[in-house]
């Protein structure tokens, strides 16, 4: 079962708070309030999946508080404003907000921006498994294995590896893979890639010449082939 999308809401406005609750709510989301900066501060340790920030707030101010969160964290970051003047939209998104919402809003607006964002900042998987268990990795662990065995990947291989299982039966360009893995110390250009994969096939195919997990789509790159495994 998918776990509930944490939302941190921090507006002070009791009113506005508490419709926001009732619709996170019915659209099965779990909210987590807090009435000032200080304490959404403390509610961060609960790791939301989402921020939704009022801008006015007593004591610490939103922009002040979207700075903080921004300083450690790259979730989404929805801001409340009743500033409708550009220049405050800008700066606000200049902060680091991914999407504002001014007031008075819709709670269902609300609700639309909060479903993108987080279908736009969806965490990535964690493990995937391919062939009824043949290969299994483990996104977080760094860890892949072969037939139950651990499979000793260079920084490299696992991001190609990583790149093409997360989106099985897309063609990836060699240069799309390359941008892809750069995040996992990735070193070498376009033609790099090549070598990855053959290094990459010797480890995870039973037979290299034959592959059941990456093809080689001429012309234009790889494509992941294994089939998901249900969870
Ligand atoms: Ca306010």
């Amino acid at each position: 079962m998918e776990d509930k999308a944490v939302i941190l809401v921090v507006e002070d406005e009791k009113k506005i708070a508490d419709i926001v609750k009732l619709y996170l709510e019915r659209e099965g989301l779990q909210p987590l309030m807090a009435g000032s900066g200080e304490e959404a501060i403390r509610l961060l340790k609960h790791g939301p999946d989402l921020v939704v920030l009022d801008l006015m707030l007593p004591g610490l101010q939103g922009e002040e508080l979207c700075g903080i969160i921004r300083q450690n964290s790259d979730i989404p970051i929805i801001m409340l404003t009743a500033k409708t003047g550009e220049e405050d939209i800008i700066k606000g998104l200049g902060l680091g907000a991914d999407d504002y919402v001014t007031k008075p809003f819709s709670p269902g607006e609300l609700l639309a921006r909060i479903k993108a964002q987080l279908r736009r900042h969806k965490r990535p998987y964690t493990r995937m498994s391919f062939n009824k268990g043949e290969l299994v990795i483990d996104v977080l662990k760094r860890e892949v294995m072969h037939s139950g065995s651990v499979l000793s990947l260079t920084p490299s291989e696992f991001g190609i590896l990583v790149s093409l299982a997360e989106r099985p039966g897309r063609v990836l360009s060699r240069l799309q893979l390359v941008n892809m893995v750069q995040g996992y110390d990735f070193e070498g250009y376009e033609r790099t890639i090549d070598a990855h994969v053959k290094n990459l096939r010797q480890k995870i195919e039973d037979d290299p010449k034959n592959p059941t997990f990456i093809k080689t789509i001429y012309g234009v790159g790889y494509k992941f082939i294994g089939a998901k495994d249900e969870e």
